[in-house]
Parts: structure tokens; sequence; C-alpha cells
């Protein structure tokens, strides 16, 4: 029978537990000098080594020839708790069992002596599922449990745990295991497995479980059967995740707002067939790394990049402000958060997310307003310059354009078949009844070609006015003075002097 990797090289010894050692060496000493409580809550991330280390407790705390505390694992006792024969170790999933009747009719056998072993172990998986009434019941028994019994909690949501279970219980942490001694675990499972992995793969796994051993084993699964040695580029079309070199480039198109590079890119993870979920995820990490650069001097102990993603992160970190970082990161979060709820096409979910972080002129959020001042700041300090804000031109990339605004009039505007639209101040006025829009079109030049009329403002304004739902309150007036103007487009004034002049004659 098939056995996964996590369960076939489960710690059989707290010596062979990874990482916790904070912990195994407490235990070990209680158990060798008979001094256990009759109440442990360990808690901790998922895949830490909890329920790994309350199977050791069990099998130690009854072995017939203990070692310092240690199980010797040979035994009959240990074989039978092992094998999951012996009935004085019960394990019990609260996330499955977690009514009072469970808590009740295990209660109910706390009170018998044990069969077969010294002790009756009860190991709790997840003991904050329980409902509280469940809690209370199992409260009375904790008090004063009968000499015999021991009861080992585990949990990975120690705030949902009652203060009066906790305080009766003795806690231990269990921490995140680090990427070091994961990759070294890994390497090691991996040669007995016969699967070749290089360390920098195997580093790669390390990164990815996140201090969670059992997900590096699940990771390292997937290795499994693979002909050929698994390095670097064959681990990320494994677990299908993306070059660090594509998340760099993202990470730089997105912060200098180039909406066009940054669909290319998003079009060649797609051909890819990247996960683009965990691409996200790795754009939300790497604008972790370029907020750490642009505000900590000697940041290289906090990042982990090689030198040469360093300099190109600086260079990111230049052109653009911490309040912007934040204000993209913020949008990704959202999106990673929401992804798996998606219903509609995800790819078109992600163009569009694209597009919203070139372009924060579309939001009116306090973030996305605090992203623009400080660019403009920063501009006008003489530090840098303000990342232009690019029309969606179609260039030699392959883009999808459905989800592209409209182009600015631009062209269309200066081909002479067009002028100023000759009721503008009349329509001005009639605009400063409408308070969401009025100050922006105190600066805006109107146009008329035909049976359109181009408003024409600051890139900064034309998001905030098509936010604003302009272009229907403009057309509403504009019929008024004008039945023959069908619609309204918004645009952007290429040059200060022509909006200007525009103003100063309506004084
Ligand atoms: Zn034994």
């Amino acid at each position: 029978m098939y056995q996964a990797l996590y369960r076939k090289y489960r710690p059989m010894t707290f010596g062979d537990v990874c990482g916790q050692d904070h912990i195994t060496s407490v235990l070990k000493t209680q158990i060798a000098q008979g001094r256990v409580s009759h109440a442990y809550m360990f808690c901790g991330c998922r895949g830490t080594g909890k329920t790994t280390c309350a199977k050791i407790f069990a099998r130690a705390v009854n072995c017939e020839n203990p070692v310092d505390g240690e199980p010797c694992n040979e035994c009959p006792t240990c074989r039978g708790i092992r094998e999951e024969r012996v009935f004085d170790v019960v394990e019990m999933d609260a996330a499955s069992n977690n009514g009072v009747d469970n808590v009740r009719t295990l209660i109910d056998e706390v009170q018998y002596l044990p069969t077969e072993a010294k002790k009756k172990v009860y190991i709790i998986d997840e003991v904050h599922m329980l409902s509280p009434s469940a809690f209370n019941a199992l409260l009375k028994t904790i008090e004063e449990p009968p000499e015999h019994v021991i009861f080992i909690f585990a949990t990975t949501e120690m705030n949902k745990v009652p203060a009066t279970i906790l305080s009766r219980c003795q806690r231990f942490d269990f921490k995140r295991i680090t990427p070091e001694i994961i990759r070294e675990r890994v390497l090691f499972v991996a040669e007995k497995e016969n699967i070749a992995i290089t360390p920098e793969a195997a580093d790669v796994i390390a990164r990815l479980a996140d201090g969670a051993m059992r997900d590096a084993m699940s990771l390292l699964e997937v290795c499994q059967g693979k002909d050929g040695e698994i390095g670097l580029a064959e681990i990320r079309s494994l677990l299908g995740l993306s070059s660090k070199e594509t998340v760099i480039s993202l990470c730089k198109a997105l912060s200098e707002r180039d909406s066009c590079r940054a669909l290319g890119l998003l079009d060649e993870i797609y051909q890819n067939r990247s996960d683009f979920k965990q691409i996200v995820g790795d754009l939300i990490r790497m604008y972790r790394d370029l907020l750490v650069i642009a505000t900590v001097s000697g940041y290289r102990d906090f990042v982990g990049l090689a030198e040469d993603e360093c300099r190109v992160m600086e260079e990111i970190a230049a052109g653009t402000t911490p309040e912007s970082i934040l204000y993209q990161a913020g949008l990704l979060e959202n999106f990673y958060n929401t992804y798996d709820r998606i219903t509609s096409d995800k790819r078109a979910s992600g163009e569009i997310l694209f597009i919203r972080l070139c372009r924060p002129e579309t939001s009116l959020s306090v973030d996305a307003l605090a992203a623009r001042v400080a660019s403009l700041e920063k501009a006008l300090s003489g530090k840098g310059t303000i990342a232009p804000i690019r029309a969606e031109e179609p260039k030699n990339v392959n883009v999808p354009v459905k989800e592209a605004p409209p182009p600015a009039p631009t062209e269309t505007r200066n081909n002479g078949t067009n002028g100023q639209y000759p009721q503008r101040a009349k329509l001005k006025n009639l605009l400063q009844g409408e308070m969401s829009i009025k100050y922006i079109i105190e600066n805006a030049s109107f146009q008329q070609e035909g049976s359109v009329l181009h408003v024409l403002t600051s890139e900064m304004f034309r998001g905030m006015l098509i936010a604003a739902g302009g272009e229907e309150l403009i057309l509403k007036y504009a019929r008024e003075l004008t039945p023959e103007i069908t619609s309204v487009v918004i645009g952007t004034a290429p040059a200060k002097t022509e909006q200007k002049a525009d103003g100063l004659e309506d004084l």
C-alpha cells in the first residue's frame, strides 16, 4: 500500500523531530523523571509536528523499556500503539467530533483504568473546534482528572480555546520550521526515496512549505517517479511556479505603470500554463521586499534576493514611493484572497487587476489618492519623475484589448474639424450644481466634434471624472443646451496653455 511521504517519514522519537528542540527536550526530561502533567496544549501552525509529538509522547509514557524519555518503539506496547491496536491511546479529531455528546462519551471512558497501557492518553486534534458546551463538559474532567489519564490538545488557533481550558494545561508553542531545516530534511528523504533533486530545488520546496514539514513532504511527492535530475527549472515547472525573472519583470512593469507590458507578461504566464494565483502570491512577496528596500537602509539581511536581483529591485524602488507600493500590494492581496471565489473568467479579472494597478487614478480610495500625492511630492522635490500613465495603444505585444479604456481623443481632436464648444460657459455653470464633479469641471476644457462632446482634463482628474459618473452627468446638461450632442468622451488635455486659455476666456 502506498504511504504518503509525510507518514512514512514521520519522526519516531523526540530526537527525530525537526526544529522543535525547545519542546522535545522538556517533554523528554519530564517523562524520564516521571513528572508528566495531566493536560498539555500544543499550539502552532499546521505541519509543525504537534500530532507527531503527541504520538511519540503517548508511546514514551507507556513504553516498557524507555530510554531517557524516548520510546523504544519495539516493545509490544509501543508496537500496539503504533499500529493503533491499543485502546488506551485515543485520537480524536475535534473538527469532526465537536459536539457535547462526543465529549461525554470520552469522559465516561476516562473513569476506567487502562487495560493494556500504563496511562490512558487522549489526543484531541483541532481542539478549538469543540462547541462551548463540549468545552464545559471537558472542563470538569481536566480540573480533577484521574491519576491514570493524560490529555494532549493540539490547536492551530489558540485564541479560540477558552481561557479556562488553557489555564489548566501546560502549554507548548510549536515554531514554524526554518527553511534550512526543511531543506535538509527534504534532501534526506529524497535520497532515501531515490529522488534526484538539487539543493536549489530543495530550497524552493523549503520556502514554499512556509514552515510546515508536512507541506514540504507533499511537495516532494510531486517529484517522485520523474526521470533525470530535478533542478530549479524542473521544480518550477512541476509545481507550476513562475520564474523569479517573470515576477521581477511584472513588479517593474506595474511600478512603472506600464500596463501594456504587464498584460504582455500575463499573456506569457497563461501560455506557459503557470498558476496565476501562485504568481500573484509571489508578486505580493516581491512587493514586500520592494517596500523593505525602499524604506530600510542596509536591507540586505531582510530580503532573500541575489546580488543582481537586488540591483534591479533598487532601481524599481527608486522610481516609486512607499505609498504607491502599499497601494499596489493592497490591491494584489485583495485579489489573492478572493481569487478562489472568482467564478467568471479569471484571466479577464487578472487583466482588469493589472490595469487598475497601473492606473491609480481610476480609484478614489484613500490609499490610491495617497499613492498619487506621494508621486507628485516626489516629482516636485526633484527626486524622481511621475511614472507616465500610458494610453493603451496596442504595441507589438499580443494584448487582449477588451478591458482597455477608450483611447484619449487627442488625435481626432486636432484634425481641424472640431472646435471649442460654444456653450462651454453655460455648461460649466449648469454643472456647478453637481458637487461630485464641480471642481474637476472648473479646470476642464470642452471641444465639440459633430455629435460628440470631448471633455479634456488632466490625467489625474480624468479617472476621477469617469469614476464619478461624469460622462452621464455632462451629457444630461449638454443635451439641454445642444440637442445634437449624443455622447460625451472624457479625455486628457495635451497642453496646459490651451486649458488655461479656455479657463481665462470663461472668466
Ligand atoms: Zn517501547
